[in-house]
């Protein structure tokens, strides 16, 4: 600190902001990063693979999320440290990518930077081990290459992407039914997909959920779902080939925008406002059946007596539908937003196949079904489950689901999971380690140790020993040249994971490699920490 004058002679005080900030140099930045990121990867070890377990995460104000969702965890833990948000950052990125291995990056940059530390303590650059992580990588990333299988599939044969979003859910709180959600999400994204340009518009598929009802009852709708009933008890409980009117204006006569005073004094004037009124709502509803509408869907309200008017026309409505679902609603059906009733004509109305209401068990809740739609491929996942956190988790879950099916329609290539792809990089990056003279050498060696921990934290989940079963898999593969033999977590009796029908995409595993191996060697890099000091 030191005192100055300014141009007036009043004394003001000049606080060095240096001296304000801690700082971290050389390589004791770099341990003080790497343990930070190792910290955030022994978090999430545990909940990798099919035997993994959840988090329970608790919001500031109180809402509880379970989840075994890596990219979920990092995301609801308030996390502190810059280094520690970058591995929140992988797993964003992961997620944003692929939409699943979000858990099985945060594991593998955990391991290559243990794996680095150990470099750093034996005196080796930080430059010679980025730059042998990045040799090691390309590696192993084009021996993912060769391991891989392509495989092929239809919209009738749909099986093997059914089997790989199993692989997925597997290791989901959901795995109990993950046959049927596997089948639904495939279903979904073939529904929305475009097979000739192999692009799918995930937006398409809308994910609603409801609690109550078993985890079994969840459905795929093919149409829109929208939760809101009929404004009438007695109004048709199903109407098929529905032509709809979307309405933005509500129901009711003009009302004067200034205030006026209607004087009522006799009973005449008053069964004459009476009778203009009704004319109001009769003419609204006779525009409506005049273009040939058989459904209405407004965004208002409307009052008792429209309300009946419209069921005694035999005009079913529903009232009160958000401005987001009515557009859904527009585009799916095919028809238009209308303003105005004047401005009804037979084109604006939307058309579906199908629109039913259904009620579920004894509750008052009902939810209008709107199906078969003329236009758009539009589909809904309607979720129910026990609970709200059951709920969330599931969506969650089928999200990474329809991921996976949506890489695999743009890129149909796998490779097997339970570590038997890492397994089997370890051992091809361990052999060409020897082929590189420099130093790099010790870096390519400890990143094939790095691969080495998904299979040991699939084993050590699963509660078996990590290191005998590792090396009795690793020199399996090697002496049976077969590189799916990986860990065989729920003790089905064989390691070969084509007999289980383990797959992961090929691009979600590569994508692991490179943002791991980005991440890890940014880290690396750094060799001063500058920050503001606790005080
Ligand atoms: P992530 O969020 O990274 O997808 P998961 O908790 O879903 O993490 O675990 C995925 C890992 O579990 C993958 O390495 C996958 O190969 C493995 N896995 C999934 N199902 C099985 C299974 N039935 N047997 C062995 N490994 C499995």
């Amino acid at each position: 600190m030191a005192l100055a004058f300014d141009e007036f002679g009043r004394p003001f005080i000049i606080i060095k902001e240096q001296e304000q900030k801690t700082r971290l140099r050389g390589l004791e930045a770099q341990k003080a990063n790497i343990s930070a990121g190792k910290a955030i990867a022994r978090i999430l070890k545990t909940s990798l693979g099919p035997k993994g377990m959840d988090k329970m995460l608790q919001s500031p104000d109180g809402d509880v999320t379970i989840t075994n969702d890596g990219a979920t965890i990092l995301e609801q833990m308030d996390v502190d440290n810059q280094i520690a948000k970058l591995m929140v950052e992988l797993s964003r990125s992961q997620d944003y990518e692929i939409g699943d291995g979000t858990t099985g990056v945060v594991v593998m940059a955990g391991a290559l930077l243990e794996q680095a530390e150990l470099l750093l303590e034996r005196g080796i650059h930080p430059i010679r081990i980025a730059e042998g992580y990045e040799m090691a990588s390309r590696i192993a990333f084009e021996h993912m290459e060769k391991i891989a299988q392509k495989f092929d599939y239809g919209v009738s044969n749909f099986e093997p992407l059914v089997q790989t979003c199993m692989t997925t859910l597997s290791s989901k709180i959901v795995n109990r039914c993950k046959r049927n959600l596997a089948e639904i999400a495939v279903k979904a994204v073939l529904a929305v997909a475009d097979l000739e340009r192999k692009d799918v518009n995930l937006d398409l598929i809308k994910v609603e959920g409801k609690v109550g009802g078993k985890l079994e009852d969840t459905e795929l709708i093919y149409g829109i779902l929208v939760d809101k009933d009929m404004s009438h008890p007695q109004m048709p409980k199903q109407i098929e080939d529905a032509k709809i009117a979307i309405l933005t204006c509500p129901f009711e006569p003009p009302k004067p925008k200034t205030k006026h005073k209607v004087d009522i004094d006799t009973v005449e004037k008053f069964q004459n406002l009476r009778q203009q009124e009704h004319k109001y709502f009769d003419d609204m509803v006779q525009q409506c059946k005049d273009v040939g509408a058989t459904l209405v869907i407004c965004q208002w309200g409307f009052d008792d007596e429209a309300n009946h008017l419209l069921m005694h026309r035999n005009l079913p409505a529903v009232r009160w539908v958000g401005g987001v679902e009515l557009e859904l609603i527009a585009i799916a059906t095919g028809g238009r937003i209308v303003p105005r009733f004047q401005e009804l004509t037979p084109e604006k109305l939307g058309k579906a196949g199908l629109v039913r209401e259904k009620a579920f068990g004894t509750t008052k809740d009902r939810m209008l079904y709107i199906e078969h739609c003329a236009n758009s491929r539009a589909v809904t996942i309607f979720i129910r489950g026990g609970n709200k956190m059951m709920i969330e988790e599931t969506k969650r879950s089928i999200h990474d689901a329809l991921c996976v099916a949506r890489n695999l329609i743009r890129n149909n290539r796998i490779v097997y999971g339970g570590g038997s792809a890492e397994i089997s990089c370890s051992i091809a990056v361990e052999a060409a380690a020897d082929r590189h003279p420099g130093v790099e050498q010790y870096a390519i060696r400890a990143f094939a140790d790095a691969l080495d921990a998904v299979p040991m934290a699939l084993a050590e989940n699963s509660g078996l020993q990590p290191i005998e079963t590792l090396s009795a898999v690793k020199s399996q593969q090697i002496k049976e040249n077969n590189p799916y033999c990986g860990i065989d977590c729920n003790d089905v009796g064989t390691n070969d994971m084509r007999e289980q029908n383990v797959f992961e995409t090929l691009i979600g595993k590569q994508q692991q490699l490179l943002l791991a191996t980005q991440v890890v060697k940014m880290i690396l890099k750094i060799d001063d920490v500058i920050s503001p000091s606790e005080y």
